[in-house]
């Protein structure tokens, strides 16, 4: 996995007193040999609060480009659409548990590892396919003539 829970931590906004990492980076360890993916130092959450807890620099936390919606869909049904993961997922589950029951064990299975990979909803410990897939769409927000060909 290649995922950095740390870039949404808010401290991000300041420089690090404890690594010296500066505003925007992540924080290192071992004398920057490492970067530390899932937390900063605590100073930084320190002096983060003592700046006055500014907003998250410019860069890669900026506004996106495109936006990611989910789609949950049955089969060729098209559900609903939803601005988040856990929304068009609940749709899904919400509408199979009442076909399988309460006590059926149910687990989403992705296509592949990408943080984009479409996923489908899977019935019991067997990992039957219920047809129920969640899968991210991405709306642009401008228009791209190039790519209209
Ligand atoms: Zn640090």
């Amino acid at each position: 996995m290649t995922t950095e829970p740390a870039r949404s931590l808010p401290q991000l906004a300041v420089a690090c007193p404890a690594c010296a990492s500066p505003a925007g980076e992540l924080c290192t360890s071992h004398s920057g040999k490492r970067t530390r993916r899932n937390d900063t130092h605590l100073a930084r959450r320190a002096a983060w609060v003592e700046a006055g807890k500014p907003a998250p620099v410019e860069g890669e936390t900026a506004e996106p480009a495109e936006l990611t919606i989910y789609r949950a869909s049955h089969d060729a049904i098209v559900m609903g659409r939803y601005t988040n993961r856990d929304a068009a997922r609940k749709h899904c589950e919400t509408v199979l548990r009442r076909e399988v029951g309460p006590d059926v064990f149910l687990g989403w299975v992705p296509d592949d590892g990408s943080e984009h990979a479409a996923e489908e909803l899977c019935i019991g410990h067997d990992v039957l396919c219920s047809g129920y897939i969640v899968k991210p769409l991405t709306v642009d927000s401008e228009y791209d003539e190039e790519a209209d060909e």
